[in-house]
C-alpha cells in the first residue's frame, strides 16, 4: 500500500523504506558546491563503480539527468537520433529544443530496438542543408517495457563508432533491464558514453537519479549542473537513500518483474482483457479492454475501491508493480476489476 491506496500507477510512487529514513536522518553532509558532502561522494563513487564508469554525478531527476546529458554530449542545433517513443522525446516537456536547442530525429522502435541499417542511413552527412548528427540515444529497459537486448546496445556501439558518434543510455530503469536479460547493469552501460538512471523509481530512493561516464564528461556535466541550477548544497541527507538504494534495492526488483507476470496472468482469466504479452520484461503490465469502456467511469470505479491506476493511453493501460504492492494487494485488485466487469457495463 501507499498511503490507503494500491497505487499501481508506476514505481515513481514508491516511498522511502524504514532504513532509507533512518540513513537519511543520520547522514554527515556539508555543501555539495565545494565538494564537502561525504555522503554525496560516497554515492557517486558506488554508483560509478557499480556501472563501471570513471565517474558519477547525483542529480535531482531522470529528466534533469537526460538533458544534462544532451546538453554536455551535443551543441545547439545538432541532431539526435532517438528511438521513437523514448522518455526524451515524449515525456520530456520538449525541453531538447529549449534546454540544448537540438533536433530529436526519431526512428521506428519495435521492441525498443532501432533498425541498425535505419540508424546508418539517418546519421547525416556533409551536405550544407544538413545539421550535424552527434547522438545516438537508446532507452533501456524501453518506457513500453521491453529489456533491448545487449546485441542491440553493441550494435549502435558500433555504427557510433564508426561515425565518431556518442551514445547516451536512458536507462532510468537499467537495473531491471538487466535483471530481465540476465546481464549486469554495467554489461549493458560498457557500450554508452554516458548513462542515466533513477534512484527514485524502483530503487525507492525519495529523490535523485544519477549520471555516469567518463571523467572528463563528469567534469563537465557538473559545471552544466551548476549551469541549470541543479547544484545543491547539504543533499547527503538525499544520497543517503540513493546508497540504500543502490545497496539493498537492487537484486530484489526481480520480485516486482515476477508480481507483475503473477499479475499478467491474473488478467488472463477475463476474456474481456488483452495483455500485450509481448511487453512483459519488466515491472509493468500493459493491457486493453476487449469491449467498449468507459475509461474515466473505471478510473474512478478503481479509485473508490482503493486502487490508484493511470488513465489509459490511447485506450492502453500501464499498471506497474514495486516495493510497495504486495501479492495479495494484486488479487485484492483483480477481484475489484472482476466486481466492475460485471457491474459496471
Ligand atoms: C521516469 C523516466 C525518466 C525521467 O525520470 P524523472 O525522475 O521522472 O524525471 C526518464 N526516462 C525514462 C525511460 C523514465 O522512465
Amino acid at each position: 500500500m501507499v498511503g490507503d491506496f494500491i497505487d499501481l500507477r508506476s514505481d515513481t510512487v514508491t516511498l522511502p523504506t524504514p532504513e532509507m529514513r533512518r540513513a537519511m536522518a543520520e547522514a554527515p553532509v556539508g555543501d555539495d558546491v565545494y565538494g564537502d558532502d561525504p555522503t554525496v561522494e560516497k554515492l557517486e563513487k558506488l554508483a560509478a563503480e557499480i556501472l563501471d564508469k570513471e565517474a558519477a554525478l547525483f542529480v535531482p531527476s531522470g529528466t534533469f539527468g537526460n538533458q544534462l546529458s544532451l546538453l554536455t554530449h551535443t551543441t545547439s542545433g545538432d541532431e539526435v537520433i532517438v528511438p521513437a517513443r523514448a522518455h526524451v522525446l515524449m515525456h520530456e516537456v520538449g525541453a531538447a529544443a529549449f534546454i540544448s536547442r537540438v533536433q530529436l530525429r526519431p526512428l521506428e522502435d519495435p521492441g525498443g530496438k532501432m533498425d541498425p541499417d535505419e540508424i546508418r542511413r539517418t546519421i547525416r552527412g556533409d551536405d550544407i542543408h544538413f545539421p550535424r548528427t552527434s547522438l545516438i540515444w537508446l532507452e533501456n529497459a524501453h518506457s513500453l517495457g521491453w529489456a533491448v537486448p545487449l546485441e542491440h546496445i553493441k550494435e549502435v556501439r558500433q555504427i557510433a563508432m564508426e561515425h565518431d558518434l556518442k551514445v547516451h543510455m536512458d536507462g532510468a530503469r537499467i537495473f531491471n533491464a538487466a535483471i530481465a536479460l540476465g546481464v549486469e547493469a554495467c554489461e549493458l552501460a560498457k557500450y554508452a558514453d554516458s548513462v542515466m538512471f533513477c534512484l527514485s523509481k524502483g530503487l525507492c530512493a525519495p529523490v535523485g537519479s544519477m549520471v555516469v561516464g567518463d571523467e572528463m564528461f563528469i567534469k563537465r556535466a557538473r559545471k552544466n549542473r551548476k549551469l541549470l541550477g541543479g547544484a545543491m548544497r547539504q543533499v547527503g541527507v538525499l544520497a543517503a537513500a540513493g546508497i540504500i538504494a543502490l545497496t539493498r534495492m537492487v537484486d530484489r526488483l526481480v520480485e516486482d518483474h515476477e508480481k507483475a507476470r503473477y499479475l499478467a496472468e491474473k488478467l488472463r482469466t477475463f476474456q474481456e482483457i488483452e495483455v500485450a504479452w509481448d511487453r512483459l520484461d519488466i515491472n509493468m503490465v500493459f493491457f486493453r479492454f476487449r469491449k467498449v469502456v468507459d475509461h474515466e467511469t473505471f478510473v474512478k470505479y478503481m479509485f473508490q475501491n482503493g486502487v490508484k491506476i493511470n488513465p489509459p493511453d490511447d485506450g492502453e493501460y500501464r499498471l506497474v508493480t514495486h516495493y510497495w504492492v504486495e501479492k495479495g494487494e494484486i488479487d485484492s485488485f483483480v477481484r475489484i476489476l472482476e466486481k466492475f466487469l460485471l457491474e459496471v457495463r
